[in-house]
C-alpha cells in the first residue's frame, strides 16, 4: 500500500471530548470516526485490526471445535417473551416496531436466537456437545457510552452458545473456552486475568470475566486478587475476610435508648458526635430496585456493594433512593435531614410495594449497637437484634470488598486493580432452555433441556484494550499480530533515485514474503513521515536515508523504539521473519 493512496487522515490534536487514551489515540490516528453518541466508522485501517482480531478469534474458537453460523441482527418479541426477558431486559434493549406494529429489538445478544435454532435442529443426546458461535454487530443503548471503542452503544461481538447433556459436559466446554480464551488474548498481545465475577443480566451461576489489567481509568472494573494464591474477583463477585482483631462491634451502653443526636448526617458526624468507631453503628441505606423500595443494612465502616445487594433483592435495576422517596417512606415531608436518620423500625410500605430489608452478614455479630429510627435528630443505641430492632429475613454478603481485607482462600491481604472486560463466559445451565422448552431425548429416552453456557469476547472492545496496553507519548505500539500493517518503509528524500530505489525494492520483497507493507512515498518532509509512523504505530519502521550510501537503512522497534543502522536485507529478513512466526 502507497502512504499517498491510504486512506487515512491524522490529526495534530487529540480529539477534545476523548477521555481515555485509546479512544484519544484512535480518532487522532485517523482509525474511527464518530457518527453519533457511542456509535462509530470503522475506518480502513481499524477494519483492518478488527479482521486481525476477529480472524485469531476464529481460528481459536474453530480448533476447539466450536462451529460459525450468523444469526439475524433484528430479533423479534416473541422469542425474548418466551425467555423472560422481554419484561427483565431493561432499557439496554433498543426496541422497535415493524410497518405492520410488530415489536422487534436490536440483538444487544442472541442466546433467545440460538436457544430456537437448537431446538428445532438438535432432538438427540447423539448429536451433543454443540458449540456454535458468531462474530457480529450488537446494539445495546447504555446509559453512559464512553471512552470510544471500549463502551459503544454499537460494537462487535464474538458470542458462542454451548449445549450439553450434563452439568459435566458443560463444565468441560467451560475449561475448553477458557483455555481458548487465554490462548486468544495471548495471540492478540495481551495479558489477561481470568477472574470470577457477577452473571448479570444474561443470568447462570458460575461466570468468569478476562480482564486486561490496567492503572488507567480506561479499566471500569475493581478486580480485587491474591498475591499469595490465584483468587481473584470483579468487585461485583469479590468475598473478603474482615480482621477482627482490634475491631469493636459491642457497644458499651448497658441498656437501650432513644438519644439526641442533632444534625448527625453522615456517619462520620455520627462517630464524632458519641465518640465511638463507626464499628457499633448499623448503617441504612436506602435503594429502588426494580422499582421496589429496599433498605440495606451494613456496618457503619463498610460500603454496599450494589450488585450484590440488586441479586439479593432479586432485581435486574438498582439506583440509591432520592432523599424525597426517603422522606416519603418515613411519613415525613420537607424533612430534608431524613438521610441521616433513617433506620428499619416502623417501615411497612412504599408505593404499595412493602419495603424489602436486607442486612449484611457484617451486622449480624454487632451487639448494643447504634441504628436510626426514623426520628430527625434522634438514634437508637444500645439496641440489639430481635430485642430492640428485629434482624432482616435476609442476611447476606452485600460488602463492597477493600484492598487489605483477607483473601477468602488463603487469608492473606487482598490487593486491588483496575481492569477491562475484554471477554466472558458463562455456565448457563437451564436459564434459557427450561422456559423455552428447548429439550432433546436422552440416552434413557426422557426429554431433557440443554445444559447451556455462553462465551462473549468484545471484539471492537478488544482492539481498543490494546491500545490501552501498548502506546506512548508519541502513538500506538500494535502488537504485530494484530497491527493494520507490520511495516512502513519512508524514504528520507523522494527526490533521491538511490533512496527511492533501495526502499522500493525492499518493499516489494517485503510484499512478496507476504508481509503487510506501507511504502511512504509522499513527498513530505522526513519529520512528518515519522510522526504519522509513531502515531498509527507501525510495529517497524525502515528509513531509507544519506546511510544508504554506506549500504545502510535505520531500522526502528515501534515497541521498544530501539533504533539500528543494518543492511536492508537484514531489516527485510527480521521483519519477514517475525511475521511468518506469528
Ligand atoms: P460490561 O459489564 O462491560 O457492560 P457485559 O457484562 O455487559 O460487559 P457481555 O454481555 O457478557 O458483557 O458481552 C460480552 C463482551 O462484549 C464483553 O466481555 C465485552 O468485551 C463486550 N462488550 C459488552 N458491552 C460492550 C459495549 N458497550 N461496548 C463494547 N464492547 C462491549
Ligand atoms: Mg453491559
Amino acid at each position: 500500500m502507497k502512504m499517498s493512496k491510504l486512506f487515512v487522515q491524522t490529526l495534530r490534536e487529540f480529539p477534545s471530548d476523548a477521555e481515555v487514551i485509546s479512544h484519544k489515540m484512535l480518532v487522532r490516528a485517523g482509525y474511527i470516526r464518530k457518527l453519533t453518541s457511542g456509535v462509530y466508522n470503522y475506518l480502513p485501517l481499524m477494519w483492518r485490526v478488527l479482521k486481525k482480531i476477529e480472524n485469531i478469534v476464529r481460528e481459536e474458537m474453530d480448533a476447539a471445535g466450536a462451529q460459525e453460523l450468523l444469526m439475524p441482527f433484528v430479533q423479534p418479541k416473541e422469542l425474548w417473551e418466551e425467555s423472560g426477558r422481554w419484561e427483565v431486559y431493561g432499557r439496554e434493549l433498543m426496541r422497535l416496531k415493524d410497518r405492520h406494529d410488530r415489536e422487534m429489538c436490536l440483538g444487544p445478544t442472541h442466546e433467545e436466537i440460538i436457544t430456537s435454532i437448537a431446538r428445532d435442529g438438535l432432538k438427540s443426546y447423539k448429536q451433543l456437545p454443540v458449540n456454535l458461535y458468531q462474530i457480529q454487530s450488537k446494539f445495546r443503548d447504555e446509559v453512559r457510552p464512553r471512552f470510544g471503542l471500549l463502551r459503544g452503544r454499537e460494537f462487535i461481538m464474538k458470542d458462542a452458545y454451548s449445549f450439553d447433556t450434563t452439568q459435566e459436559g458443560l463444565e468441560k466446554e467451560y475449561q475448553n473456552m477458557a483455555q481458548a480464551y487465554t490462548k486468544i488474548f495471548k495471540r492478540c498481545g495481551l495479558n489477561t486475568k481470568m477472574v470470577q465475577s457477577d452473571s448479570g443480566a444474561i443470568g447462570g451461576s458460575v461466570s468468569h470475566e478476562f480482564m486486561v489489567i490496567t492503572d488507567t481509568d480506561a479499566g471500569e472494573n475493581d478486580v480485587f486478587y491474591c498475591d499469595s494464591c490465584d483468587y481473584s474477583a470483579n468487585s461485583n463477585h469479590a468475598v473478603s475476610n474482615l480482621p477482627t482483631e482490634g475491631v469493636n462491634i459491642t457497644g458499651e451502653w448497658s441498656t437501650a435508648k432513644i438519644i439526641d443526636t442533632p444534625d448527625t448526617l453522615s456517619i462520620e458526624e455520627l462517630c464524632d458526635f458519641l465518640n465511638i468507631p463507626a464499628t457499633l453503628i448499623v448503617k441504612t441505606l436506602v435503594y429502588i430496585v426494580d422499582k421496589k423500595p429496599v433498605l440495606a443494612l451494613i456496618r457503619g465502616d463498610k460500603q454496599v456493594e450494589e450488585t450484590k445487594l440488586m441479586n439479593a433483592a432479586g432485581g435486574s435495576d438498582i439506583r440509591i433512593a432520592t432523599a424525597g422517596e426517603i422522606e416519603e417512606m418515613m411519613g415525613v415531608n420537607g424533612f430534608d435531614a431524613a438521610k441521616g436518620f433513617i433506620g428499619p423500625n416502623g417501615l411497612k410500605e412504599y408505593n404499595d410495594y412493602p419495603i424489602t430489608v436486607i442486612a449484611d452478614n457484617t451486622v449480624k455479630e454487632m451487639k448494643n449497637f447504634v441504628i436510626g429510627i426514623n426520628q430527625k435528630d434522634k438514634h437508637g443505641v444500645g439496641y440489639n437484634w430481635n430485642s430492640e430492632v428485629k434482624l432482616p429475613e435476609i442476611v447476606t454478603d452485600i460488602r463492597l470488598v477493600e484492598a487489605g481485607e483477607l483473601c477468602p482462600q488463603c487469608g492473606k491481604p487482598l490487593k486491588v486493580t483496575r481492569g477491562i472486560e475484554v471477554g466472558n463466559i458463562f455456565q448457563l445451565g437451564t436459564k434459557y432452555s427450561k422456559p423455552m422448552n428447548a429439550v432433546f431425548t436422552d440416552i434413557d429416552g426422557k426429554t431433557k433441556p440443554y445444559i447451556m453456557g455462553c462465551y462473549g469476547i468484545g471484539i471492537s472492545r478488544t482492539a481498543a484494550a490494546a491500545v490501552e496496553a501498548h502506546y506512548d507519548d508519541h502513538g500506538i505500539k500494535w502488537p504485530l499480530s494484530i497491527a493494520p500493517y507490520h511495516v512502513v518503509i519512508i524514504p528520507v528524500s523522494t527526490k533521491d533515485e538511490q533512496q527511492m530505489k533501495v526502499a522500493e525494492d525492499i518493499y516489494k520483497t517485503l510484499i512478496k514474503h507476504g508481509v503487510e507493507a506501507v511504502f511512504d512515498d509522499r513527498d513530505e518532509r522526513a519529520g512528518v513521515k515519522f510522526k504519522d509512523a509513531d502515531l498509527i504505530g507501525f510495529p517497524y519502521r525502515i528509513t531509507v536515508g544519506k546511510g544508504i550510501s554506506e549500504g545502510l537503512v535505520e531500522f526502528k522497534v515501534r515497541e521498544t523504539d530501539e533504533i539500528s543502522n543494518i543492511k536492508p536485507e537484514d531489516a527485510a529478513e527480521i521483519v519477514v521473519t517475525a511475521v511468518h512466526n506469528l
